[in-house]
């Protein structure tokens, strides 16, 4: 196998995407001595969905969207009453498509079905990222924080300890805390109100994710040869007898023998205009980071009756959440940051200095009905690595070794 690669050459594969899916697909191809060329549309890495997510290595709580609850969400959903959660209704019908196979999969036992092929690709991820930080010590902040689900609703437990057990089989560690256990636990819940208990998963990590996709491009380019062109919009992929001619906005054309799509929410467009429908849907959420305030969370939290997350980097706390479906705008919302920044007062009011938020974040979440990636071999050239949703960061490692081996037709 070698690393080397020759830039006059046509590429083996080009990916599309430098988002942490993208990257985490160069590194499962480079590794197996492909030359691999990156084609991203922003200057640099990691500008898109992956830049300042929740932060959150979750491969524990892989548990699908779409259950049961989201029938009972429903009403508050469309009456715009849960601040939280929000489609923005139009007659386009992909967002049909998509509503009506989200509520297909609104089932007890397609929601357990779906964790699970979720939480088999995250734990594929772990062993994948372990062994990446096991040869490479990329510095992304990265620890073991563990995680703590905190739950509202009187008849929480049965349904979270079902999962639990469900989950118990494949080596996942996780268990129910009443209240005052998951406070002695976690001190910075001690003012949380309403609280019947958490779900604690001790194994769960954190770290920033621009950090670690801007420390896996080093890797790849200094370790792997990857060719990495950024502000290389694609707008045009013409088959060849050989492969792809791959034209830019700017009329720059490069050769490639395959092509993988890892273009987070704009994976949809691409595909269309390959004549290839996609499953995907776009999920806005915002994140906003500041410093620490007196008593922020060691662990992170999911506040679920918030849908909203807390996780300390460093001195800084981020937090992530809402969850805007059909808006398809990656500009952060003024209006829907204060929100985000009101939910998290109220959640854990001492959790950050939330009159000194040093950054404000929105990104689209590329979201299938089901809760799992699309990888997909279309062709003997075109493979698919999209549709991660709400975790794309945790499962962007197993998925690229996924993606690799189905590329090169490993089992
Ligand atoms: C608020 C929020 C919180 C989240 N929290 C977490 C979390 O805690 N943990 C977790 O695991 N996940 C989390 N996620 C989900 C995760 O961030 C995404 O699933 C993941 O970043 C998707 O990665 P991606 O590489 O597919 O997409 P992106 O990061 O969006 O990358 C796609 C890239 O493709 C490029 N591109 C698109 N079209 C073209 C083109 N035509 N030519 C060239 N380049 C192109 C884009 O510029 C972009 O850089 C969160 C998401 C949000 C919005």
């Amino acid at each position: 196998m070698t690393h080397a690669s020759s830039h006059s050459e046509a590429a083996d594969v080009a990916v599309v995407g430098a988002g942490v899916v993208g990257l985490a697909a160069a590194w499962a191809l480079a590794r197996r001595g492909l030359r691999v060329l990156l084609l991203e549309r922003a200057d640099g890495p990691a500008q898109g969905a992956s830049f300042a997510n929740g932060a959150q290595l979750s491969y524990a709580y892989t548990d699908a969207m779409a259950g049961p609850a989201l029938w009972r969400q429903l009403p508050a959903m469309l009456s715009g009453r849960d601040p939280a959660l929000r489609p923005r209704l139009s007659a386009d019908p992909q967002l049909l498509r998509w509503g009506l196979a989200l509520l297909g999969n609104a089932t007890a036992a397609r929601q357990r079905r779906n964790t699970m092929a979720t939480l088999a690709l995250a734990l594929e991820s772990k062993a994948a990222m372990d062994a990446l930080l096991a040869s490479h010590p990329i510095d992304f902040q990265h620890r073991v924080a563990g995680k703590l689900h905190l739950h509202f609703d009187a008849n929480a437990r049965p349904r979270a300890q079902a999962m639990i057990e469900a989950k118990r089989p494949f080596g996942v560690r996780q268990r129910w805390l009443d209240a005052a256990e998951a406070v002695a636990l976690e001190p910075a819940l001690a003012g949380v109100r309403g609280m019947v208990g958490a779900v604690h998963s001790p194994e769960e990590e954190v770290g920033d994710p621009h950090r670690f996709c801007a420390g896996l491009l080093d890797v790849l380019q200094a370790g792997y040869g990857v060719e990495a062109r950024f502000s290389f919009d694609l707008r045009g992929a013409h088959r060849r007898h050989d492969g792809w001619r791959l034209v830019s906005a700017d009329g720059e054309a490069l050769h490639a023998g395959r092509l993988m799509v890892c273009a987070g929410i704009d994976s949809h467009g691409l595909l269309r205009s390959l004549g290839i429908a996609s499953p995907l849907m776009a999920i806005k959420g915002h994140s906003f980071t500041a410093p620490c305030g007196p008593n922020p969370p060691s662990a992170s939290i999911t506040d679920t009756a918030r849908k909203l997350v807390f996780c300390r980097l460093g001195d800084r706390i981020r937090v992530a959440g809402l969850a805007d479906i059909n808006d398809w705008d990656a500009a952060p919302d003024p209006a829907r940051l204060a929100q985000l920044v009101a939910l998290a007062r109220a959640s854990l009011p001492d959790a950050a200095d939330y009159d000194r938020i040093e950054h404000r974040w929105a990104g689209l979440r590329p979201a299938t009905p089901h809760s799992s990636p699309v990888i997909r071999r279309i062709d003997d050239r075109l493979l698919l690595n999209i549709g991660h949703g709400m975790l794309g960061w945790t499962l962007a490692m197993g998925s690229g070794e996924r993606a690799a081996n189905l590329l090169l037709d490993m089992p």
